[in-house]
């Protein structure tokens, strides 16, 4: 048996990523990652089908003997279990799928299974961006925003596994902006990247990209670059109201550091000095130095934590 590798999957709403994460000394390493789609909407029971082959086919193409199976998934996790508690319309059917139970029996080996969230951040804490920091708070935003809070590489979880949800936080600037949950003022719908192509639209910026494409983020933050008042404008809303978050959340917890990702994460200075102005006027002195940093692992990230959080839980009761 090789005590260090263990077969990682990461289930999302349109992918599943299925590899092996061997645990080594310095760093773990990713191999032979496979990716197929989800097809969500063939409802739980495809999508568990699904899994368990990708987890048979990864422990068959490999000459190592993994231990274990970690798992990250969207929707709702009980980590105790390796139950989906609730999964939303992405992933019909998805929630009250005994994941972990499932592919045990499927496959033999035990199995822990965490949010995909919690599982990115997980990575990135303990061998990302925030290694060798006593904690993170890690912030995703992309179609949406993610986040988490790592001390000592324990995620908090919350009474309902649901901690971490920085999107849904009150922001000024979305005052009675409706959020997908349904709330209003949330930052969600003003930070993340769809805000941004509603407020450059509604500033008067294009609807269409000259190829006749939907506006997208990477052509609002490329026209940022070149000038474009609406698109700096609509950039400097979101990276200023998800600043303020941060900067209001860093006085609450108090991290070593905030790790940043996800693909709006990557816009240039009209968006990036607007989040840091917004932090600096919510961080109080004590934390306004607080180091902002990007994540390192990329998409390995949540297959790396979700082999992390295998060996920290399962593997030493077994
Ligand atoms: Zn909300």
């Amino acid at each position: 048996m090789d005590a260090r590798t263990i077969v990682a999957v990461d289930i999302g709403g349109t992918k599943i990523a299925c590899g092996l994460v061997v645990m080594g000394e310095s760093a773990p390493t990713v191999e032979s990652v496979v990716k197929v789609p989800t097809d969500a909407a063939q409802g739980g029971p495809a999508v568990l089908a699904r899994v368990i082959e990708q987890v048979r086919d990864a422990i068959e193409r490999s000459d190592r003997h993994p231990v274990g199976v970690g798992i990250s998934s969207a929707g709702v996790v009980d980590p105790r279990t390796g139950d989906i508690t609730y999964a939303n319309e992405i992933m019909p059917g998805w929630g009250g799928t005994h994941l972990a139970a499932e592919v045990t029996a499927a496959v033999g080996l035990p199995c822990c299974v965490l949010n995909d969230v919690h599982a990115h951040a997980l990575g990135e804490a303990r061998w990302g961006g925030g290694r060798d920091k006593a904690s993170c708070l890690v912030v995703a935003v992309g179609t949406g925003i993610g986040g988490a809070f790592v001390e000592r590489g324990g995620i908090m979880l919350g009474e309902h596994d649901e901690a971490g949800h920085i999107g849904h936080v009150c922001c000024p600037a979305a005052a009675g902006v409706p959020c997908s949950c349904g709330a209003t003022a949330h930052l969600e719908p003003i930070g993340a990247g769809p805000g941004i192509i509603r407020e450059y639209i509604r500033l008067g910026g294009d609807e269409l990209c000259a190829d006749g494409s939907p506006m997208h983020g990477a052509e609002i933050d490329r026209r940022a670059a070149a000038g474009d008042p609406a698109a700096i404008a609509a950039e400097a809303r979101a990276g200023r109201a998800l600043g303020e978050v941060m900067g209001s959340m860093c006085n609450m917890l108090d991290p070593s550091c905030v790790i940043l990702s996800g693909s709006v994460a990557q816009c240039g200075p009209a968006w990036s000095d607007a989040m840091r102005a917004g932090f600096a006027e919510q961080a109080m002195p004590p934390v306004a130095k607080t180091p902002i940093i990007g994540g390192d692992l990329g998409g390995d990230a949540p297959l790396i934590g979700a082999a992390e959080n295998f060996v920290r839980s399962a593997y030493v009761e077994i």
